[in-house]
């Protein structure tokens, strides 16, 4: 077949794999975090794809990214 190139679908489920014991996942396996990128764990972030949200884009996933850090230096700070 002749072709000029391929998208991959790769799926919904986050490789979330081995945090069901440590965080809250809900039934999509994916990490339930408040909005300021927190988990349920004082001083543990998510963000992005791998997070509990309806849109998946890049510039949610920045978005998450940069208040996740945020987040995690003003917990340092404190
Ligand atoms: C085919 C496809 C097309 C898309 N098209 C668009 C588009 O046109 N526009 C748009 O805005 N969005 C698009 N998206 C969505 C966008 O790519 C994602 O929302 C975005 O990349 C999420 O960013 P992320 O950093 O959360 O995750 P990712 O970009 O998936 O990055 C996660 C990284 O973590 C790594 N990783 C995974 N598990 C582990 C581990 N255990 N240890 C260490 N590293 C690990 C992975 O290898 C990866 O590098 C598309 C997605 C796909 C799959």
């Amino acid at each position: 077949m002749q072709i000029d190139g391929v998208f991959v679908f790769i799926g919904y489920v986050p490789n979330s794999d081995g945090l069901e014991n440590i965080l809250k996942l809900n039934d999509n396996k994916e990490i339930i975090v408040d909005s300021e990128m927190k988990t349920e764990i004082p001083g543990v972030f998510a963000a992005g794809d791998s997070i509990a949200k309806k849109y998946r884009q890049i510039t949610t996933a920045v978005a998450d990214g940069t208040i996740a850090a945020l987040s995690a230096a003003e917990y340092l700070r404190n």
